[in-house]
């Protein structure tokens, strides 16, 4: 099979899902993923992972010298069927660490450094194969599989993503603030849409959801139907 063909066979069976923080991409990606028996990958766990090597390295997250650091780390990302992905750093299961405040917010400046986000991109990539992957990130649908089946840009207001995180936060039992969640999410908006390196936009052909006003269930329904529209067929 030419390259062109076989890049065609496996893009064609990806869904990209992306949108800002807080929008309920990853619980949607997951249960979707889940619901159409698909694969599911979480392309943040690795910006968060190679996030976690940089801090271990003690080390500043603007420095360019970081996309050594994340050449040298082992990062590994076991996409289950359907389930949650288990995530390695030079083999310690991290899934939980990743989640960390100090990670968060330095994760921005690690993944807008470009040789950075070549190493992960092309690991991302790695993982198509035959069966149906739901992916979910920042720049799925623009540059890691610009011809995906399907592309959802999911939406929704500041406020009601910051509200979301927070509480999230309380129910996984970690102090959270609403007020500091919301600059958070705005601070990480403004610097994962202004990057230079493949900012956070939606591709021309994604179609967007805004979840503001919308449960997890209704998400899912819309979701759902638009891969049975757009994939059903081809599987
Ligand atoms: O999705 P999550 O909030 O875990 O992503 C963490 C961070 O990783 C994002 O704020 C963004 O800076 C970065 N990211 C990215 N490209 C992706 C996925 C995540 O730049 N495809």
């Amino acid at each position: 099979m030419s390259t062109d063909a076989c890049e065609r066979t496996v893009t064609h069976l990806v869904v990209a899902i992306d949108g800002p923080a807080g929008t309920g991409k990853s619980s949607v990606a997951r249960l979707l993923a889940d619901r159409v028996n698909a694969q599911y990958l979480d392309t943040g766990a690795m910006y968060r992972a190679a996030t976690l090597a940089v801090l271990r390295a003690d080390m500043d997250p603007g420095e360019a010298g970081v996309a050594d650091i994340v050449a040298s780390a082992d990062i590994r990302l076991i996409a289950d069927d359907g389930g949650d992905n288990v995530v390695t750093l030079n083999g310690d299961d991290v899934s939980q660490e990743i989640r960390a405040d100090e990670v968060t917010g330095a994760v921005s400046a690690v993944s807008a450094n470009a040789a950075v986000r070549a190493q992960l991109v092309e690991m991302q990539r790695n993982h198509a194969n035959e069966a149906l992957l739901v992916v979910e990130g920042r720049d799925i649908g623009t540059v890691v599989f610009p011809n995906a089946a399907l592309k959802i840009y999911l939406t929704a207001t500041p406020e009601a993503r910051a509200e979301r995180r927070h509480r999230q936060n309380i129910a996984a039992g970690r102090e959270s603030i609403l007020d500091e969640v919301l600059d958070s999410v705005n601070r990480r908006d403004h610097l994962d849409s202004t990057r230079a390196a493949s900012p956070l936009r939606a591709a021309d052909d994604a179609v967007r959801v805004d979840t503001s006003d919308m449960t997890l269930d209704q998400v899912l329904d819309r979701l759902a139907e638009l891969v049975e529209t757009r994939i059903g067929g081809q599987r």
